[in-house]
């Protein structure tokens, strides 16, 4: 079946929508939930994982090639294509044996470039096959972007990217992933011809934040979500906690509000015109202000050279970090992007004394 997402752009109108459990873990359970979702009529494609990766043995596996015979059993159910993960050669072959549409790479399966291109030579020739490719676990474009060449290389012709967040240490964080949508954004500067599909799902890693991720793809003009839905969350035999009835899922895709490019209002173009202006004035002016910055910091490593002085004054850099983040909350910059700026430029200022230390 012709899945038809290589062509998926969000254009105002229609976000491609994949939903459908995380694993298949009963007949009855993949066709109850792929049932249900196809009766909302919001949804252009159906998932579930057989092959599980999961990060502790001993839990739920997946079950295995039957289940990829339920999935073709949803779609005769339902007229949609299906999707499922694959991560070895054996899982693409298996996976296309049964007339699968669309496999998924995974975060922890595009991290390896061996294992991405025994997919990639396992597709090459299946014209019929879509593949997605999730970005990888670690925040690395070049590694996503590595994967999206060895797939184009075998010949893939409907190809597009899932966003599902990358790990991170991040201690009481609301989320599983961090969705460093900053990422997103240059990968998708990189391959403007791909649909990038969001995965609030795996960034949330609890249903109670599913909205606000999803929102925030939709602000961002994302092409389209993939959400892990199941007809008893609770029962679920893998991420339970991110789950939702196909009820749920109805009702959230409900309430996401996709903006339109434009807005086709002139007033609003104007004001906006006017807006941008104002923010080129202003990045401006910053930069100047960062370039005097740095001459500033140059100055001083001259000095410290001339006066044999150690480049990190820790009290120093303490004072400042202290004295801005007090201003800047003053400010309402969150505390996470005041620390972000001060690094980069503390971490610029420590090189160029550095440079000027060792000439
Ligand atoms: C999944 O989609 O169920 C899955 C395992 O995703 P990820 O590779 O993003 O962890
Ligand atoms: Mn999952």
């Amino acid at each position: 079946m012709k899945t038809g997402i290589e062509q998926v752009r969000f254009d105002g109108r229609k976000p491609f929508i994949i939903a459908g459990p995380c694993s298949a873990e009963t007949r009855e359970q993949v066709l109850e939930t792929c049932t249900a979702l196809a009766a909302t009529g919001r949804v252009d494609m159906l998932r579930a994982g057989v092959w599980k990766p999961r990060t502790k043995p001993g839990t739920f596996e997946g079950a295995g090639a039957r289940g990829l015979a339920w999935l073709t059993e949803a779609r005769g159910a339902t007229g949609l294509p299906v999707a499922v993960e694959v991560a070895t050669a054996r899982h693409v072959e298996s996976a296309l044996r049964h007339g699968i549409d669309a496999v998924w790479i995974g975060g922890r399966t595009t991290v390896s470039p061996f294992a991405v291109q025994e997919i990639a030579d396992a597709v090459r020739g299946q014209r019929g096959v879509a593949v997605l490719i999730k970005n990888p676990v670690n925040p690395d474009i070049d590694l996503w972007s590595g994967a999206v060449e060895r797939l184009l290389a075998a010949g893939v012709e409907q190809l597009a990217l899932v966003h599902r967040g990358f790990s991170y240490s991040g201690v009481g964080q609301p989320y599983r992933n961090s969705p460093m949508w900053h990422l997103v954004l240059e990968m998708r500067a990189r391959w403007p011809h791909l649909a990038m599909i969001c995965d609030p799902s795996h960034i949330a890693g609890r249903r109670e934040h599913l909205r606000e991720v999803a929102q925030t793809a939709a602000d961002l003009r994302y092409d389209g979500l993939m959400i892990e839905s199941h007809v008893c969350p609770s029962q679920a035999l893998s991420d339970a906690e991110q789950q939702i009835t196909p009820a749920a899922l109805d009702a959230l895709l409900s309430e996401i509000r996709w903006r339109s490019p434009d807005g086709g209002d002139p007033e609003f173009a104007r004001r906006l015109e006017q807006f941008r202006r104002e923010i080129d004035q202003i990045d401006a002016e910053l930069f100047t202000l960062l370039g005097r910055r740095m001459q500033i910091a140059d100055m001083i490593g001259e000095e410290k050279r001339a006066n044999n002085v150690a480049i990190l004054q820790h009290d120093r850099w303490r004072d400042i970090v202290e004295r801005v983040s007090l201003r800047a909350a003053e400010l309402g910059l969150s505390p996470a992007f005041v620390k972000t700026v001060l690094e980069a430029i503390h971490i610029e200022s420590i090189d160029r004394q550095n440079r000027i230390m060792n000439k």
